[in-house]
């Protein structure tokens, strides 16, 4: 007997997801920890216990779903994503790759069957990090990569409250240990590609290979307050270094082949006064590489560029690395599953890479884990007008839920 999944089921309950926090417009805001966020948690949950899963919360909410296992005894099979959103966001990223799991347990449940290994659909809390820099968090933190109690103090972008504090707000602040993640027997996370690859070849499966290494960084340039009317020799315009700098990302990013991008994404101005030549200027970049080693030349590279600058305008400027992650490969026997699992359902598949951050590439630095991609129309994503075919949603579950239970130990 095989386990026969339902592509509709899916879809009706992905757009059912989709009504929480939705706007007229077609957007979704279920920013994490707010009563939106609560509302599609308790949606899981509902649904994940009527499909006889088990809920744990850990201490920074994220949500662990269990299916029991023939085995007790044996560490569990995860899938998941993340429900939260950003402020202007669509109905897939993040939901597709957490109901994919509950599919998977929906259609065992139905079928009065288990796995060897329990499964278990996780959410993660806050991966877009649009409310409590930076994303991801609760999943660094779970794979012991960032500091619990940190995260707990983080404030939201409004400055109004606290991440611990939001989580109490709505409820979802649990018990369990968050490294009990660490113990699961495999990881997979499945989502929508945000990029035009798969689309653009037809492609209805992606298997990501591997994640792309990235830094967040804060680069502070310091140069000297004066007035506007006084000399130009006499300047030290801390924008004119950072104009430098800026324009150094781009460059370090185009030598590099295609495989690093760089970009300068916020700026803050000292005094940033009409009348004053700025004195301080701080720039948040962001730099990622195809390949860890690729990531680590680009940083050197900014590190001696702005050295140059600095002693060449004579205004020190410092870098500080804030964030970001190792480049991940993910587990070639998962990855295999997954293309196994297409090409039994006659799907066309190509490998790729994750340019953008999802919480396996934390998951994977600790626990075996596969990511699979599905296309999305346009490669728009964190946009109202983000839009999946219901073929790739069926295709995706087609390629991943036979891997799923293949890799909890076939049917018991
Ligand atoms: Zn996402």
């Amino acid at each position: 007997m095989t386990i026969t999944f339902s592509p509709d089921r899916l879809w009706d309950s992905l757009h059912e997801m989709a009504r929480i926090g939705a706007r007229p417009d077609g957007e979704v805001d279920r920013l994490a920890l707010t009563e939106t966020d609560g509302k599609a948690r308790m949606l899981l949950r509902d649904w994940a216990q009527s499909a006889g899963c088990t809920l744990e919360v850990d201490r920074l909410g994220s949500m662990f779903l269990t299916y029991p296992g023939a085995d007790a005894t044996l560490p569990a099979v995860a899938v998941g994503s993340h429900l939260d959103t950003v402020p202007t966001g669509g109905k897939y990223d993040g939901a597709y790759g957490v109901l994919i799991g509950l599919e998977v347990v929906r259609a065992l449940h139905n079928a009065g069957r288990r796995t060897r290994a329990p499964i278990c659909v996780v959410n993660w809390t806050n991966e877009e990090g649009a409310r409590f820099a930076p994303p991801m968090a609760a999943s660094e933190a779970a794979m012991g990569f960032a500091d619990e109690a940190r995260l707990l103090a983080t404030p939201d972008r409004f400055g109004q409250t606290s991440f611990g504090a939001a989580l109490d707000a709505c409820g979802w602040r649990g018990t369990r240990d968050p490294a009990e993640a660490r113990r699961f027997a495999a990881y997979f996370e499945a989502h929508i590609e945000q990029g035009p690859v798969l689309e653009r070849e037809d492609v209805p499966v992606g298997i990501v290979t591997h994640g792309y290494g990235v830094t967040y960084c804060t680069i502070t340039v310091q140069g000297r307050d004066g007035h506007i009317g006084g000399s130009m020799e006499d300047r030290r315009d801390a924008l004119l270094g950072a104009a430098e700098v800026i324009l150094a990302l781009e460059r370090i990013a185009l030598g590099t082949a295609g495989r690093g991008l760089a970009s300068a994404t916020r700026l803050a101005l000292e005094p940033d006064a009409r009348g004053n030549i700025p004195s301080r200027v701080v720039l948040v970049a962001s730099l990622r590489n195809i390949e860890q080693a690729g990531l680590d030349g680009m940083c050197a590279a900014l590190a001696a560029t702005c050295a140059e600058i600095a002693a060449r305008r004579d205004m020190p400027i410092t870098i500080e690395t804030v964030s970001g992650y190792p480049s991940v490969r993910f587990d070639a026997v998962l990855l295999e599953r997954l293309r196994a699992g297409a090409r039994a359902a006659g799907l066309a598949y190509r490998d790729l890479p994750t340019p953008i951050g999802h919480d396996a590439l934390h998951v994977g630095r600790v626990v075996p884990s596969a990511m699979m991609f599905i296309p999305c129309h346009g490669g728009l994503s964190h946009n109202p007008a983000e839009s999946i075919a219901p073929a790739w949603s069926a295709a995706g579950l087609a390629a991943l839920g036979p891997a799923v239970i293949e890799t909890a130990g076939g049917l018991a």
